[in-house]
């Protein structure tokens, strides 16, 4: 039975999630996220019908980081069609961390097993149309334009910055595939609209809007014009499923079991059709990447809601 999800009752939880959240810590291999405050806590939701209820730092903003991938797969398929993509990347979980290199060596053919690790998510962007990085993150930010109504949404510079100088590995991995004709661009443009795509920021209510588009079977909220067609927006919930929070993907559909995608930075996007969008944030990161605090949330929110798909 679906109960209702006040603002009173989200700021209680968030008052809980606060002591769970010292036990994370804020992802530092990317030095300009090293100086998140891991008491900076948000939770939103946005009905599809147009509800919204949000609690905490609301209109802080943070970098999309991982999330930014589900949003980059839906404008790669729209740009290339399901069998050009699908020929780039697969479509299994990995149970690998999602900086891992090790599968791109052992899978015949090489190519990245799915669009939420590193590996396929690099090889998405460079399937985004666009001649330049920056015509690629032009493209990948009116796409969120249109899908959130919002246009004052951009990435963060600082941020892209500090990525494409330290993303010693995400270079590796771009290397292997392009030795491997998995990617085609040169590997620093490839970078370079990779790292401003991640640095995307939001708040949480934006995110939460964009996590309902989704829900929304990717029709716009208000005029119900299509966005992203409905076969892709199921696509790209599918990936969230199977394997959008990095390796705890199994043990987050047993826990919470909505479509979810994560990042480093501490965001996560939740889509539950015909519900709405759920965005969560908090920079106290596990061990495998995801949000402390933000775990404990949808934890709540699913149990009050009784949300989950399974
Ligand atoms: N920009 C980050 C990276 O590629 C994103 C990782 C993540 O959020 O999982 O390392």
């Amino acid at each position: 039975m679906e109960r209702e999800m006040s603002k009173e009752l989200l700021e209680d939880w968030l008052l809980h999630v606060k002591d769970i959240a010292e036990i994370g810590k804020v992802a530092d291999y990317i030095p300009a996220l090293a100086s998140q405050d891991p008491r900076h806590l948000a939770v939103g939701i946005h009905r599809v019908s147009g509800q919204t209820v949000y609690a905490g730092k609301a209109d802080h903003l943070f970098t999309l980081q991982s999330v930014s991938k589900v949003i980059a797969l839906a404008l790669a398929l729209l740009d290339n069609g399901e069998e050009r993509v699908f020929s780039h990347v697969g479509m299994e979980p990995s149970g690998d961390p999602f900086h891992s290199i090790v599968k791109l060596e052992t899978s015949k053919p090489s190519k990245p097993l799915n669009p939420m690790i590193n590996a396929g998510a690099l090889a998405v962007t460079d399937l985004i149309q666009g001649n330049t990085p920056d015509e690629k993150v032009g493209r990948i930010l009116s796409f969120i334009h249109d899908l959130t109504s919002d246009k004052t949404i951009h990435f963060n510079q600082q941020v892209a910055e500090s990525e494409f100088q330290s993303a010693f590995l995400n270079r590796s991995l771009c290397y292997f595939m392009k030795q491997h004709g998995v990617i085609n661009g040169e590997v620093e443009d490839v970078l370079d609209a990779y790292t401003k795509q991640c640095s995307i920021e939001m708040n949480i209510k934006q995110l939460a809007r964009l996590g309902a588009v989704f829900a929304n079977d990717g029709y716009d909220l208000e005029t119900l014009r299509p966005i992203i067609p409905r076969n892709l927006a199921r696509i790209c919930k599918s990936f969230m499923v199977t394997c959008g929070m990095y390796d705890a993907s199994g043990e987050f559909a047993i826990k919470i079991g909505i479509p979810a995608k994560s990042g480093v930075s501490g965001a996560i996007m939740c889509s539950v059709k015909h519900y709405g969008g759920i965005a969560v944030f908090g920079p106290a990161l596990d061990e495998k990447g995801n949000s402390v605090a933000g775990l404990k949330l949808l934890e709540y929110i699913t149990k009050q809601g009784d949300l989950s798909i399974y």
